[in-house]
């Protein structure tokens, strides 16, 4: 069609999710029917990609050199939760249970793909851990075999310091019915089971 179009619907490809069929439509919206919108998030993308950077403290993604959650004194509770990527930041706070601070992996241990400790800025994990005043660390990380050996790792640099070390508990989705879990939920499910209270 044009040179410009192609690259661009090339660059459209490359975003998860987006096969060249959405990535055309996409394009011929953006340039035939809706340039307003396309110049904004032209200009929006280059803001973005200009200032977001990682939190000094935490890693999650933001616009100044410490993110909200960082500077928020109120969150400043002892509790400290750590997440692989800013996306479980937004799940976790969208549930709204938690008010403490994180520290974001940004993925998790993967000798494979060459991805080891320092790249998950564990040892400034450790530093924040012994220069602040934390009590509990929350391991939320994500349920597969990379995810589990990468808990197993952080519990093991910091089982002997003074904090307690705790894990997501995995089980049944609320409103899941047992039927239609699938077996590695069920087995968590079942491993993690609880006492009833008297
Ligand atoms: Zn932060």
């Amino acid at each position: 069609m044009s040179e410009s179009i192609d690259r661009l619907i090339k660059a459209f490809t490359r975003l998860p999710g987006i096969g060249p069929k959405t990535a055309q439509r996409l394009v011929l919206h953006l340039l035939q029917k809706d340039r307003r919108s396309a110049a904004e998030l032209s200009s929006a993308l280059a803001a973005a990609l200009e200032r977001v950077r990682n939190c000094e403290r935490c890693r999650d993604l933001t616009d100044g050199p410490v993110c909200r959650i960082c500077a928020d004194p109120r969150r400043r509770n002892g509790l400290l939760c750590v997440v692989e990527s800013p996306a479980d930041v937004l799940a976790m706070e969208n549930s709204g249970v938690f008010g403490g601070q994180y520290h974001v992996l940004m993925g998790h241990l993967s000798p494979i793909d060459g991805v080891g400790p320092e790249d998950l800025g564990l040892d400034a994990l450790v530093r924040r851990i012994d220069g602040g005043d934390y009590s509990e660390l929350i391991l939320a990380l994500n349920a597969n075999v990379e995810s589990d050996a990468t808990a197993h790792y952080i519990h093991e640099i910091l089982k002997d310091r003074r904090l307690a070390i705790t894990r997501l508990a995995q089980g049944l989705p609320v409103g899941g019915e047992l039927e239609y879990v699938d077996g590695g939920t069920l087995r968590h499910a079942l491993l993690g089971r609880q006492r009833v209270p008297q």
